[in-house]
């Protein structure tokens, strides 16, 4: 390679072109918002998924960083085991052909750009996902906070709102970090949702006598139901995250006859496993 050749690397776009749906932009956006007011000044981040063949890449969804991600000011390390159940999941639920793309994180300060530490990491994910292949990319995009000095965005991927900024890199084996700017299409955001929740009331009436259940909301990410059951004291308000069974329901109390909810905890919510369903919760309930 030429040393002319070596200067235009700088803004170099990939051999293939790249596409973003506009869904998940806002929703990435969206995440960083509510991690920011959860713990204000950590990073977090997600893998991106989507297709790969060989005409285009299309970035079409990111997994959330998982239960055991670690997120701390200037490092985050997401939980890859329960990535992988869940990009496997996406590939049952919704295509065979999605595949991991890379990963976007949180700068939650001004540096819009890979650092040192995250070139070593995106090196190694790049060496796990094609080995020696050469011909290997992963795409790279730092979410940071925009300031007046990052003019060069003239404000290109700015959420309106709270002024996220974010940055596109990708990364191949005989480059460091190129910036690029995706095609950004229409389309939303890939969620999963095998939470059957039909399925599980069904379980759950197999699995007690008498027990009443109402659903209270019900939409295609969400939905809670209400237990009652005339031998116990109290009330019981499950809800279900996006992630479920890869996270656990989450779980209120209320006694009978008065307003007060209180969040419930137990043995079978710490230890939740994705093969769980609620009536391994509704066992454990009765016989506490
Ligand atoms: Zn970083």
């Amino acid at each position: 390679m030429s040393l002319l050749s070596k200067k235009k690397n700088i803004d170099m776009p990939p051999d293939i072109p790249v596409q973003i749906r506009k869904g998940v932009l806002d929703e990435i956006f969206l995440q960083v918002q509510k991690h920011h007011e959860e713990q204000p000044g950590r990073e977090t981040g997600g893998a991106l998924i989507g297709i790969h063949n060989a005409d285009v890449i299309e970035i079409m969804g990111f997994l959330p960083p998982g239960p055991m991600a670690v997120h701390r000011p200037g490092y985050f390390k997401e939980d890859r085991e329960y990535q992988q159940r869940m990009l496997r999941a996406y590939q049952q639920n919704i295509s065979e052909n999605l595949s991991y793309l890379g990963d976007w994180h949180l700068h939650p300060f001004w540096l819009n750009q890979p650092s040192l530490g995250d070139y070593h990491t995106d090196r190694l994910a790049l060496k796990e996902t094609y080995g020696s292949a050469v011909d290997g990319l992963l795409i790279y995009p730092i979410v940071f906070k925009h300031h007046w000095w990052n003019a060069d965005l003239s404000g290109k991927y700015v959420s309106n709102d709270n002024k996220w900024g974010i940055q596109f890199y990708y990364l191949t084996s005989d480059h460091p970090h190129r910036q690029f700017d995706p095609k950004i299409v229409s389309g939303e955001c890939l969620i999963l949702n095998v939470c059957n929740v039909d399925r599980e009331i069904a379980l759950l009436k197999v699995c007690s006598e008498n027990l009443q259940i109402s659903v209270e909301k019900k939409d295609k990410k969400y939905a809670t139901l209400i237990l009652t059951h005339p031998n116990w004291q109290v009330d019981l308000k499950i809800s279900f995250p996006p992630e479920y069974p890869f996270l656990p329901p989450s779980v209120l109390v209320q006694k009978r006859g008065s307003f007060h909810e209180q969040k419930y905890d137990s043995e079978i919510i710490q230890n939740w496993s994705d093969k769980f369903n609620l009536t391994n919760f509704l066992y454990e309930f009765e016989n506490s």
